[in-house]
């Protein structure tokens, strides 16, 4: 029966080995001189990478933050005409896009 570890194996160099970094402690395909996964070897993709998480968070708790509006205006808040809650829902659709500036 085929695990989980040999479909790793299939999309990683032959010459690597799943260990745990040196660096950040988490499971990473590296070959059996190295000790340290790309971004801890490299300093500066480390923080590269790290920007990267947090951009993502930002933009996970933004996301979520508009959907909780959304059902708020949608579900939660009484006494609200369906005209007016569809006009919040808009506004917050489109005052809370994280994407809207990149676009
Ligand atoms: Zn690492």
């Amino acid at each position: 029966m085929p695990k989980v570890s040999d479909v790793a194996r299939i999309t990683t160099r032959c010459n690597t080995i799943w260990r745990t970094c040196a660096g950040c402690e988490l499971l990473k395909s590296l070959p059996p001189d190295v000790d340290r996964c790309t971004a801890c070897a490299d300093p500066e993709a480390r923080n590269i990478l790290e920007k990267q998480a947090q951009l993502g968070r930002e933009r996970l708790y933004r996301y979520a933050a508009l959907v909780g509006r959304i059902e708020a205006w949608a579900l939660l808040i009484p006494a609200v005409s369906d005209a007016e809650r569809l006009e919040h829902i808009r506004q917050a659709l489109t005052a809370d896009d994280p994407d809207r500036a990149v676009r």
